[in-house]
Formats: C-alpha cells, structure tokens, sequence
C-alpha cells in the first residue's frame, strides 16, 4: 500500500472532458471522487477549469487537493454537494495547456539536442499565446535561438504523433536522456511505474502530463526573447500561432 494520489485519469483519457459520477465523501464547500476529468496541476501545467453540478446547483471548480482515495474537487461556498456529480473540463482551456505541454516538449528536445544535453529548470504555461520554458544555460546566441525555432516548427510541420507508455521507475533512470528537468524528476507511481511520453522519431521524456495527439496540432512558434535569469538560467518565451 501507498498513500501516493493515484495517477490522474485525464492523463491517460485526455479526451473525456465531461464525467457524471458518484462522490466518495463530500464536505462544506468539496467533494472527493474517485474518477474525475479534471487534470489537477502539476510539471508546470496549470490545473483545469471548468465547473462541478449537482440537482441543479452549478458551481465553478477552484482548486483541487489529491489524495491517495481521490481527487478532492473544491468550489467557492459552503454548500455540500448531493447525488450524482457531474463534471465539465473547459475544453478551451484544456486545449491551451495541451498545445503549450506539446510545444515545451519539442522546445526541450531542441535545447536538449542543440546545447549538448542542457536540461530543463522551468516551465510557466498560462492563460494566454504565450508561455514560457527554462533552461540551465549560460549563453543563447542569437543564430542558436533561430535554430531552436526552426527545429520546434519543423517537428509540427512534420505532424509526428505523441503518445504515452509506461516502463519502470529504474530501468527509465538508468535510460540517459529521459529525465529532463534539472532537479525535479517526475514521481514514481504507486505501481513502480513512470510515464514516458514518445514523439515520434524525435523525443521521450518522463512526463505525467496531458499532450496534443500529434505535433501538427499546434500552432507555429516563434520564440520572442530571452531572459537571463541568473548566470546559468536562460528563460524563452514562446509566442504561439503569430506567424
Ligand atoms: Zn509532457
């Protein structure tokens, strides 16, 4: 036994945006449910918005608190949810967060192949066409940001699918080249297991969040600037669709 939350289920059914199910335990202002298409936040991607329903009574969700029975979905009041409950991801928003997880892989890849292995230190999504990804990096000059721009635009031109799978926990640490991010790797799952998401013939990285289906599902990129942010980190941000 374990008391890690259980993986998300909009990891693995990234489709299924609204849900009707029964709540496990419910208080003043939450509900906890076993099954919910909510992603609740986490490696940088923001958690979803959208809203929970019961007999009639609306109410957006406003955070979220994983636990090892489920995910606690939390609204703004006091009252206490009866019934079944039924649950709507904002597609909208879900897409945005997809389309920038997506696009910070490929930025990675690029980084990763380009500055000799130099790994991730950050990543910013937001609401919005822009969003930003750190990497530890002393130095970009300004031909290796139009390299990195260039390789990120080939990769969605050449709608490579995404896909997800997974392999054990050590056999991927003892893989050079899946683990990313500098000093925060993705947890181990309750069965031992770690998530590796595949772009095809490009890039696999550990990684527990939701992805685009193929690359050419997203918009064109071009990258506005970067930030130093210390000696060694060098922070890009990213412009979607403004070509
Ligand atoms: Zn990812």
């Amino acid at each position: 036994m374990t008391d890690l939350p259980p993986r998300p289920f909009a990891v693995d059914h990234p489709d299924v945006l609204d849900l009707e199910v029964a709540a496990l335990e419910t208080r003043p202002g939450a509900v906890l449910l076993a099954q919910s298409p909510f992603y609740p936040g986490g490696g940088g991607q923001l958690p979803d918005r959208g809203s929970l329903a019961w007999n009639g009574v609306v109410r957006d969700v406003i955070g979220f608190e994983p636990t090892a029975a489920g995910l606690w979905h939390l609204f703004g009041d006091d009252a206490v949810p009866t019934g079944a409950i039924t649950l709507r991801v904002d597609p909208a928003f879900r897409q945005r967060m997809c389309e920038q997880h997506t696009v910070a892989h490929l930025v990675n890849s690029a980084v990763y192949t380009l500055f000799d292995g130099a790994l991730l230190t950050g990543v910013r999504m937001t609401d919005s066409d822009e969003f930003s990804v750190d990497f530890d990096l002393p130095k970009v000059a300004p031909e290796q940001l139009r390299a990195v721009e260039d390789a990120v635009n080939a990769a969605i031109s050449d709608d490579r699918p995404v896909r997800a799978f997974d392999m054990p926990y050590d056999d991927a640490q003892a893989t050079a080249g899946l683990f990313r991010a500098k000093s925060v790797a993705p947890p181990r799952q309750a069965n031992g297991l770690i998530r590796i998401v595949d772009i095809e013939a490009l890039d696999r990285q550990a990684c527990g969040g939701t992805h685009l289906i193929s690359t050419a599902k997203a918009r064109r990129v071009r990258i506005l600037k970067v930030d130093n942010k210390g000696r060694q980190n060098r922070r890009f941000r990213i412009g979607l669709g403004s070509d």
